[in-house]
């Protein structure tokens, strides 16, 4: 994760402050944001670039690591050169947003397929978030905490004192691989395998490290606050690059994965970007028109009923739904003349005497309905 360096990519210099990383943020994010260049891989990728800066830089225990590792080059490298899976360290600071809004996912890739598994890979972890309708919609921060095996910062979860008390593997002279023979039915032939002694590492303990008695890990509660995007959806997940389990000899911490378990809203219903919500209006506003309040995200809008609105009318407002980085959803509204369940005899006199003086020329539906069934059955039908 040193190869890059988040203080260029925010424009900082290292003696940044916290508020400086969140002014150039917010500024970059803003400028390279995939809304404003859809289709553009470039300026996707150099989101993704600001975002994992801003990961890592905005979060004092992560920068104090980066600064780190940034002054010691070499650090998460492989002392031994070659092909062994001792590289990464600690892993990454790389939240990826996945299966967001189906295919379109801008970051493209990123998750699984195109990463090979390594023999010498901590396993991953899986957590669920719970978030209420609204905070997926609008992002929030959420403290997770699990147990896991966590690298040993004093070996690097190599299990060897200072991360370099090691001697090169006698087994396979350091390479991580042997060669042995096998024969089969086409002949003999030569297969490489990742080393039995040193498991692919290329290397032995010398010393083992004091601190973690060699383990390379101490299974440890970890706890951090994660940044939710707004617009997550029940099937979309965050990977947390390196906070898996870790690995035996060093290797590559696994990720942690989150999931989002979403509460549901009182009064909206939730398809991807759009919302979609019932409201009961009255007989009057339906005959009459009259604004009428319905839930948004933010607040109640106002929405203007015309007059002759029929029962089950669905109205779009554009752009009140979900926002996510492929565009914002709209919201429907479907309103319902709500029948009043209990009329006294009075109003029911009143209801009675309006109903026969509305004729039948004035209700555009009931005439052409009466129209229709008149030409196919022969028979003329009034008001009902
Ligand atoms: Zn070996
Ligand atoms: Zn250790």
């Amino acid at each position: 994760m040193a190869n890059k360096n988040y203080y260029e990519i925010l424009g900082l210099s290292k003696t940044a402050t916290s508020d400086e990383i969140k002014s150039a943020y917010r500024k970059l994010a803003k400028q390279y944001h995939p809304d404003f260049h859809p289709g553009d891989a470039a300026a996707a990728e150099k989101f993704k670039e600001i975002n994992e800066a801003n990961a890592v830089l905005s979060d004092e225990q992560k920068r104090k690591q980066y600064d780190y590792e940034l002054e010691h080059p070499g650090m998460g490298g492989n002392p031994f050169g070659g092909g062994n899976p001792f590289g990464g360290g600690m892993g990454g600071f790389e939240d990826i947003i996945s299966s967001m809004f189906g295919g379109g996912n801008p970051f493209g890739g990123g998750f699984g397929g195109g990463e090979q598994k390594r023999p010498n890979r901590g396993a991953d972890i899986e957590q669920t978030v719970n978030l209420s309708f609204l905070d997926a919609i609008k992002g929030c921060s959420k403290e997770i905490s699990y147990t896991r095996n966590e690298p040993c910062t004093a070996c690097r979860g190599t299990g060897a004192k200072g991360g370099n008390s090691f001697k090169v593997c006698s087994c396979c002279g350091g390479s991580g691989r042997i060669k042995y023979q096998q024969d089969t039915i086409f002949g003999r032939t030569i297969q490489v395998g990742v080393c039995p002694d040193c498991g692919g590492t290329g290397r032995q303990v010398l010393d083992k490290c004091p601190d973690c008695k060699g383990k390379g890990y101490f299974k440890k509660e970890t706890r951090f606050t994660v940044n939710i995007p707004a617009g997550v959806d029940k099937d979309s997940s965050l990977r947390k690059r390196g906070f898996g389990q870790a690995a035996p000899n060093g290797g590559e911490a696994g990720d942690l994965y989150i999931y989002f378990r979403i509460e549901p809203h009182k009064l909206l219903r939730r398809e991807d970007r759009d919302l979609f919500v019932t409201v009961p209006i009255s007989y009057r506003t339906a005959v009459q028109g009259g604004k009428i309040i319905v839930p948004g995200v933010e607040d109640t809008i106002e929405l203007n009923v015309p007059e002759c609105t029929a029962s089950g009318t669905k109205f779009c407002i554009r752009g009140k739904g979900v926002k996510t980085v492929n565009g914002t959803g709209n919201l429907y509204v479907t309103v319902e003349i709500d029948i009043p369940a209990k009329l006294s005899r009075e109003q029911l006199r009143r209801l009675n005497d309006f109903e026969s003086s509305v004729q039948l020329k004035s209700c555009d539906n009931m005439l052409k309905y009466s129209n229709n069934i008149s030409a196919v059955y022969g028979r003329r039908i009034d008001k009902q």
